[in-house]
């Protein structure tokens, strides 16, 4: 008897992480690799076959009863073309993807990873059920994807959803990663606690996070969160701005898209338990009160494994199967 399987790809600057699915999204193997994204384009395109190759290996299936690979990769694309325009962390400038995978004789769904984590929420995880949602993921920075009537927005040129370089102040000094100036992002992201636990700690502010570390350079996101729950002040304060500047982004996303859910990832997600009062006060106080009511702020539910269960949910939906 032969069976229907679809694979799931979420290719990263360090590994590559393969699965292999039912068509109902039950994981049956998976197989993880490292990217060696320093070798070359070469060395990762093959690397991305072995793992479709072993995994349909693991379970002693055949590529005939592979329906088609979902494949979310980092960075602006062009879906229609199966081109990956730049990527971070990859030599995989202008590169049409689709082409370089053709041997695998298999149809290949392109994904942005951010889109491709949203579309894993949504059908797998904690956006079951809501047929207009946004994925949020805060971690480095601030990435999403914006699910509407139960697709994937794209807009016209594959950008869409690039929420976390909303302007936020207009004449911040802080400068994003884009280049513009008091993105959402460089406010209200893991790298600005981070930033603002620094500063406190240089200007000599009396604060135990100074206690937990032996130079600036190791404070992170957990170290904050850590004096914040040992009772100090400025630690709470920091939380509290980082948790208010979150809340005036997503009470502009609530205002433009109406969701039903909106679902937060990503590192800093960990402490939502400490972030998520002053959140929905802010949020409250900011968005419309009849736009408020029908939305329901989550925490995501995939975890590390958001970006191979989203690959798989890509496959699944551009095959008409979920
Ligand atoms: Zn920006």
């Amino acid at each position: 008897m032969t069976k229907d399987y679809v694979i799931g790809v979420d290719l990263g600057g360090t590994k590559i992480l393969t699965a292999i699915a039912d068509l109902e999204g039950n994981i049956l193997a998976k197989v993880r690799k490292d990217t060696e994204a320093k070798k070359g384009k070469d060395v990762v395109i093959q690397r991305i076959k072995d793992t479709v190759y072993e995994v349909i290996k693991e379970i002693d299936g055949d590529l005939s009863e592979v329906k088609g690979v979902g494949l979310g990769v980092p960075g602006p694309l062009n879906i229609s073309e199966g081109i990956i325009k730049s990527t971070p962390n990859l030599d995989f400038d202008n590169l049409n993807i689709i082409e370089e995978l053709s041997d695998l004789n298999l149809p290949i769904f392109l994904e942005n990873d951010a889109n491709a984590a949203a579309i894993g929420e949504k059908w797998f995880g904690a956006g079951k059920g809501a047929d207009n949602m946004l994925y949020i993921t805060v971690s480095t920075g601030i990435g999403g994807g914006i699910i509407i009537n139960k697709d994937i927005y794209h807009g016209v040129g594959d950008g869409a959803g690039e929420i976390g370089h909303i302007t936020l102040i207009p004449d911040s000094k802080v400068q994003c990663g884009c280049g513009n100036y008091g993105c959402w992002e460089a406010l209200a992201s893991g790298t600005a606690l981070i930033r603002m636990g620094r500063e406190a700690v240089e200007s000599d502010c009396d604060t135990k996070i100074a206690q937990l570390v032996d130079s600036p350079e190791e404070i992170d996101g957990a170290i904050i969160a850590q004096a914040f729950k040992e009772g100090d002040e400025v630690a709470k304060e920091l939380m509290n701005q980082l948790a208010t500047y979150l809340g005036i982004g997503l009470a502009s996303m609530i205002n433009v898209f109406n969701p039903e859910k909106i679902v937060v990832g990503g590192g800093v997600s960990q402490s939502w338990d400490l972030l998520k009062d002053k959140v929905s006060e802010t949020i409250d106080k900011r968005a419309m009160s009849s736009l408020v009511e029908g939305v329901e702020v989550v925490t995501a539910d995939l975890g590390s494994e958001v970006g191979v269960i989203g690959a798989l949910a890509v496959a699944l939906t551009s095959l008409d199967l979920l």
